[in-house]
């Protein structure tokens, strides 16, 4: 309509210089790619995690800075939270699965374990970070959850209703947030085949962990989705990815996965 001024898109594109994003989960698998991937964007990187030899190495080979943070213990996420002068950007990825039990044999140890590091931990640190990503003028909390936040399957029960409650806590703070410069994004892999997740459902045994990908073709790797969380993470301030599921081709649903013989 004549003399009427469309919004349009500032195409601003915010890259990694003259800001902070800090990992969680960087001394391994996809938060180690991730914190590569933002480190190459220009991103200050702070590797956070509990192995500081791990973490060590990485930050000197991306150019990053490596904090240990035990997101289980309010102690250590206090001293870490106070030790960081600027974030701009939180990728809540420590997490895992630590069984593969039935519920009618459910182990209610490993249950509070699940809930301690995906749920609490996560709640815990963002609930610390939060007044320094305000600050930032445009923050990014970015949640790792998982398809298991969208499905249930036989025998997952304790790590499909944990990423279940990290969706609800990401939506939820999305809503509280509406009238603040924080966006709230949530990537949801499906299979990733990276060195220790299986390991750990499985409490370390190699075999049971190498079926959860044998004969799978292609499974994603840990840089496919530090690929799409660096993407949401440099959208226009505006632009709200809310949700983004990523799956290998051959997965069409959780249980659904090719295999070749
Ligand atoms: P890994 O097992 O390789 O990494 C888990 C990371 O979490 C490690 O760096 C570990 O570091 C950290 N961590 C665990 N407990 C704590 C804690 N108490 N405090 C701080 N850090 C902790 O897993 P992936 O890279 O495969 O997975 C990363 C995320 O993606 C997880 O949230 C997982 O649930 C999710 N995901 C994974 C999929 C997969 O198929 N691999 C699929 C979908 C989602 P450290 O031991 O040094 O503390």
């Amino acid at each position: 309509m004549p003399g009427t001024e469309l919004p349009h898109s500032s195409g601003r594109r915010p890259t990694g210089a003259g800001r902070t994003a800090v990992v969680t989960g960087a001394s391994s698998g996809i938060g180690a790619a991730t914190a590569a991937r933002l480190a190459a964007e220009g991103f200050d990187v702070v590797v956070a995690a509990r192995r500081m030899d791990r973490l060590t190495a990485l930050a000197e080979e991306i150019g990053g800075r490596a904090m240990s943070v035990d997101l289980t213990d309010p102690a250590s996420v206090e001293a870490f939270a106070a030790a960081l002068d600027r974030v701009d950007v939180l990728v809540n990825n420590a997490g895992g699965a630590f069984a593969a039990n039935r519920v009618d044999a459910a182990d209610l140890d490993s249950w509070a374990r699940t809930y301690e590091v995906n749920v609490l931990g996560t709640v815990r640190l963002t609930k610390a970070l939060l007044p320094a990503l305000r600050a930032s003028g445009a923050g990014d909390v970015l949640f790792v959850s998982s398809t298991a936040a969208l499905a249930s399957y036989e025998g997952g029960a304790s790590y499909t209703s944990a990423k279940h409650g990290v969706h609800t806590l990401a939506e939820t703070l999305r809503l509280e947030l509406v009238d603040q410069p924080v966006r709230i994004t949530l990537v949801a892999p499906g299979m990733v085949r990276t060195e220790e997740f299986s390991l750990t459902r499985f409490g370390g045994d190699r075999e049971r962990a190498d079926a959860v990908y044998a004969g799978v073709p292609e499974p994603l790797v840990a840089e496919d989705v530090a690929d799409a969380i660096v993407w949401m993470a440099t959208r226009p301030a505006h632009v709200n990815i809310d949700l983004l599921v990523v799956k290998p081709r051959v997965q069409a649903a959780p249980h659904k996965v090719h295999r070749e013989r």
